[in-house]
C-alpha cells in the first residue's frame, strides 16, 4: 500500500515508522531481525531501508603498487526490503539514489520493485562518496533528486527510457523525498533549498521526510515556510535519539545539523554512554510529545543499528 494511503487511512492519527541500514557485506540478516522484532508491536505501516554509496578500496599489488577498486560495503537494500515484507507483512521503502547508478540501472531496480509489490520508494541524490568533497553525478545517472523523481514518475506511468511513448503497464510509485529543516548544506539559502524541494514535489514527489533535528521549532518553521512555498504534501519528521558521547561531534559533522545547547550540556554531564542513551531517550520523548500535539503525520525514527532506545520511546508514545 502507498504511504499516502496509510496516512489517509490513519485519519489524522500519528503513525510510527523507522529506517534501517543494511548490514555490512558478509553479516547475516538475523541481527537486523532482532532489532526489528520488538518494534513490530507498534504496527509501523512502513519501514525504510537505506542505500549506501559505493566506495573506493585499495588493494596492495606486487611491487608495492596499490590498485583502486570500487565496492559497495552495504549492498542488498532491495533484498532486505523483500525479506522484511515477506517476514512481517509490512510495506518497505527502498532508498533509490542518483549517485552510483546509471538511469538504466535505476530503471531495472524499479522494475524489480514492481515485481516485488513495492509501492513506495524514497528518491535521493545520495551522499558524496567517502573522500570526495563534492557530489559528482555518475556518468549516465541522474544529477539531482528532482531528476530521479521524474524518472520514477515516468517509469510508474509505463514510460521507459529510450522509448518516446508509454509502452508498459501503469504502476505508479508513491515517492518520498528528503527535506532539510536546517537547510541542505550545499544550498546557498533556505529559500533556494525550498524552491528545489518544490521542484521535487512538482516532478511527482508525494511526501517529504526530514533530516533529523533536535529542536522542534526548526521543524515547525520548516513546515510553515514549505506551505508558504506551495508545498502541500505531508512532511514527516525524522527523529534520532542521541546515543553516544561521540554523537556530539558525529551528528553535526555527518548530517550538518545543530544540537541545542541544553541537550549538549546534558550529554557532556554524562559519565558513560549508558547515561547518554538515557538523556537521548528523554530528549526524544519530549520532542515526540510536542510533535504529537502538533499532529505530525508520522514519527519516523532513524535506528542506525540498535533499536532498544526507539523501543523505549515508542512505549511512551504509542
Ligand atoms: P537534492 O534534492 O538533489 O538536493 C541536493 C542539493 O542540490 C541541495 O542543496 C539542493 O538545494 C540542490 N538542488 C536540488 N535540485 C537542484 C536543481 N535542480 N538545480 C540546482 N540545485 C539543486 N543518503 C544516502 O546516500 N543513502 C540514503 O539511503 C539516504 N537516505 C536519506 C534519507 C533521508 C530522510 C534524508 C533526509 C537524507 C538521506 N540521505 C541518504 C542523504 C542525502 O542523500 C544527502 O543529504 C544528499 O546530500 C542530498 O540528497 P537530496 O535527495 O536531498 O538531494
Amino acid at each position: 500500500m502507498k504511504i499516502t494511503e496509510h496516512l489517509y487511512n490513519a485519519q489524522g492519527k500519528t503513525l510510527f515508522s523507522f529506517e534501517i541500514v543494511p548490514p555490512e557485506k558478509g553479516v547475516g540478516i538475523n541481527d537486523l531481525y532482532k532489532n526489528i522484532d520488538p518494534l513490530m508491536e507498534f504496527n509501523p505501516p512502513f519501514i525504510d531501508v537505506t542505500t549506501s554509496r559505493e566506495e573506493y578500496v585499495f588493494l596492495e599489488r606486487e611491487g608495492g603498487l596499490m590498485e583502486r577498486k570500487v565496492t559497495r560495503m552495504r549492498p542488498g537494500t532491495l533484498g532486505i526490503c523483500a525479506a522484511i515484507q515477506h517476514k512481517y507483512n509490512v510495506d518497505t521503502v527502498p532508498h533509490v539514489l542518483c549517485g552510483g547508478f546509471t538511469k538504466e540501472e535505476t530503471e531495472y531496480l524499479l522494475v524489480d520493485c514492481m515485481y516485488l509489490g513495492i509501492d513506495n520508494v524514497m528518491a535521493l541524490r545520495g551522499d558524496t562518496m567517502k573522500g570526495e568533497k563534492y557530489f559528482t553525478a555518475t556518468k549516465g545517472g541522474n544529477r539531482y533528486a528532482s531528476d530521479l523523481v521524474k524518472q520514477i514518475e515516468n517509469t510508474g506511468k509505463g514510460k521507459y527510457l529510450h522509448s518516446d511513448t508509454a509502452c508498459g503497464e501503469e504502476n505508479k510509485f508513491c515517492i518520498g523525498v528528503a527535506g532539510y529543516p536546517e537547510k541542505h548544506i550545499e544550498a546557498p539559502s533556505m529559500n533556494y533549498d525550498l524552491e528545489m524541494l518544490k521542484k521535487k514535489v512538482d516532478n511527482g514527489a508525494d511526501y517529504i521526510v526530514t533530516q533529523m533535528f533536535f529542536d522542534n521549532q526548526k521543524y515547525f518553521q520548516f513546515v510553515k515556510e514549505a506551505r508558504e512555498f506551495g508545498i502541500d504534501v505531508p512532511i514527516i519528521p525524522g527523529i534520532k535519539p542521541i546515543a553516544t558521547l561521540k554523537h556530539l561531534q558525529l551528528l553535526p559533522q555527518v548530517f550538518k545539523i545543530d544540537l541545542p545547547e541544553t541537550l549538549v550540556n546534558e550529554v557532556v554531564k554524562c559519565k558513560n554512554n549508558q547515561e547518554v542513551r538515557k538523556v537521548g531517550i528523554e530528549w526524544a520523548i519530549a520532542q515526540c510529545r510536542e510533535l504529537l500535539e502538533h499532529n505530525a503525520p508520522v514519527l519516523h525514527f532513524y535506528s542506525m543499528g540498535k533499536s532498544d532506545n526507539i523501543l523505549k520511546i515508542a512505549q511512551e508514545m504509542f
